[in-house]
């Protein structure tokens, strides 16, 4: 694994035990049912500039999470969120943002003193 892999895998790993705890009482974001929880991204993981993005990620259940119905996770955004935080995700997750092993290692820095991990 590269340091850049390492990085991005401590990220995914931070978030998911963020989301995990944020949404443990709130159950799938998309069909409300109360069960181990998995981070489903609303815009995949693919686009970086919201991989790791609090509101982007939400806890899913296994069934939502495979199903993979982005319309419904759609709905579930705006239901929790709003419109225009939703469209804000959208929009972000589009921009081609590169960030650098040292940004993501600050992002990640970031992420574990606000949360107390
Ligand atoms: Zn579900």
């Amino acid at each position: 694994m590269t340091q850049r892999q390492k990085t991005e895998k401590k990220l995914d790993d931070i978030v998911r035990d963020i989301i995990k705890k944020r949404d443990e009482k709130r159950g799938c974001i998309t069909c409300g049912q109360n069960c181990a929880l998995t981070t489903g991204h609303f815009m995949k993981r693919r686009h970086l500039a919201t991989r790791w993005n609090l509101t982007n990620v939400n806890g899913q259940c296994w069934e939502c999470n495979s199903k993979d119905d982005w319309e419904e996770y759609k709905a579930a955004m705006i239901t929790k969120y709003g419109e225009p935080v939703t469209e804000s995700i959208i929009s972000l997750a589009r921009l081609d943002i590169r960030f650098t092993t040292a940004e993501l290692e600050e992002k990640y820095e970031r992420l574990k003193s606000i949360h107390n991990f």
